[in-house]
């Protein structure tokens, strides 16, 4: 087969991953591009960093426009509708056709959700990040509460990494004693999709830390004029600085274009990734993968990656090039804890059963290889 018109709608892990390994399969008679809206994109696991001035905004991000010089057209626009049937794209730009298609649009945040949380904190990406870090620099005593909006949520350990980040920030300034910190989740336990190993290890931590936490709790409304938060429970807490992690939800564009199902995600095969439209593939954040135990796999750009090079394999089968691919679900992840060290989640995360999951205890090394993959990632090694 010649010809064939290959669009991706997103350039973070997933469409990056997907677009690469297109280009690298097919011959130049096939067009691969990708839409996204922004230029510039962030790594998220380096925001914790930025909140607490580790990092510069410069130097957790890369200009998409480089995908240019490996073959990829890139196109910065917005993607307005999605026409399936008619295997069109319509965007800001104008109309782009496509025989394949691949949907990694990721999450979008639903501020609204939570009524009042748009005037609080947050660091689920670039803009409330760097707001954040001018907050914490400037905050001397009180009462910081961290609180997840809804499940899922990407990257679960982030806002215990965030929470660790900010002790060892305050310590070091001197605050820490002047200063509260409190996380509350959603989850019955900390960290639950890595195991009861994960689990423990993050209770223990946060204690030895002087970390409060308190599961089990949705945060439902924020006023930041009165500084107080109202929980589901029906339980009301006061605060000097709110952060939350926001709802999330699949991009609009995807949800009109009946790619969701009854979870608000898109379902896809979770071996070829494919969904169930002839030639279109999600994936990363966009899509809902079960694992065995029914629960869903957690929201991570290392799933998100790998399933962007399987669908690209799957997509070069289905022209003629190579054998395809199969998602493994299989990832790990760093949990930053400060003070130089780091622990590592490791797991397979679709075997039968429960996700088979270990996790390294904190140490220079993991901190170390969390640092390498920040530097390969700006350098487009990842
Ligand atoms: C604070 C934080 C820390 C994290 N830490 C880690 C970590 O340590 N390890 C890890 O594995 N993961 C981590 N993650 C999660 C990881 O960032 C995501 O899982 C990953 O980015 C998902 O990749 P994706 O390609 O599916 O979506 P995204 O990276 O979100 O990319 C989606 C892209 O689609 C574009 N887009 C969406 N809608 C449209 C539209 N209508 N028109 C045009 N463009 C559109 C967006 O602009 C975006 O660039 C973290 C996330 C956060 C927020």
């Amino acid at each position: 087969m010649t010809g064939q018109r290959i669009a991706v709608l997103g350039g973070g892990f997933g469409g990056v991953a997907a677009a690469r390994v297109l280009r690298k399969l097919l011959d130049t008679s096939h067009s691969v591009m990708l839409i996204d809206r922004r230029r510039r994109t962030y790594l998220c696991g380096s925001l914790p960093w930025l909140i607490v001035g580790d990092r510069e905004a410069d130097k957790v991000s890369r200009s998409l426009g480089a995908l240019a010089q490996r073959g990829v057209q890139y196109v910065q626009a917005e993607v307005e509708g999605i026409r399936l049937a008619e295997g069109r794209i319509h965007t800001s730009a104008g109309i782009q056709t496509f025989d394949y298609l691949v949907v990694a649009t990721g999450a979008e945040y639903d501020w609204a959700a939570v009524p009042g949380s748009a005037e609080a904190h947050s660091f689920y990406n670039i803009e409330t990040a760097r707001r954040l870090r001018d907050a914490l620099r400037r905050f001397r005593s009180g009462r910081i509460v961290i609180a997840v909006a809804g499940l899922p949520y990407k990257c679960p350990p982030a806002p215990f990494e965030a929470a660790f980040l900010m002790d060892e920030a305050f310590s070091s300034r001197g605050t820490r004693r002047d200063i509260a910190i409190d996380v509350f989740t959603p989850e019955p336990a900390p960290l639950g999709v890595a195991g009861p190993e994960a689990t423990n290890s993050i209770r223990t931590t946060l204690a030895q830390r002087g970390i409060g936490l308190h599961p089990a709790e949705t945060i439902s409304q924020a006023d930041v004029s009165s500084r107080k938060a109202k929980f589901q429970s029906g339980r009301v807490e006061g605060f000097d600085l709110l952060v939350t992690v926001p709802v999330h939800r699949s991009a609009a564009q995807v949800r009109e274009a009946n790619l969701t199902n009854q979870s608000g995600w898109v379902p896809v095969n979770g071996v070829t990734l494919a969904t169930q439209h002839p030639n279109v593939y999600a994936v990363g954040d966009a899509t809902i993968v079960q694992m065995a135990n029914g629960r869903p796999l957690p929201k991570a750009g290392v799933f998100a990656s790998t399933g962007g090079e399987v669908a690209a394999r799957n997509i070069a089968a289905a022209i003629g090039v190579g054998d395809g691919a199969a998602f493994a679900g299989e990832g790990y992840c760093f949990v930053d804890q400060g003070h130089g060290k780091a622990s590592m989640i490791t797991g397979r995360f679709l075997q039968a059963g429960q996700p088979d999951v270990t996790l390294a205890p904190p140490s220079l090394r993991w901190h170390r290889k969390k640092l390498q993959f920040e530097a390969d990632w700006r350098r487009w090694r990842i």
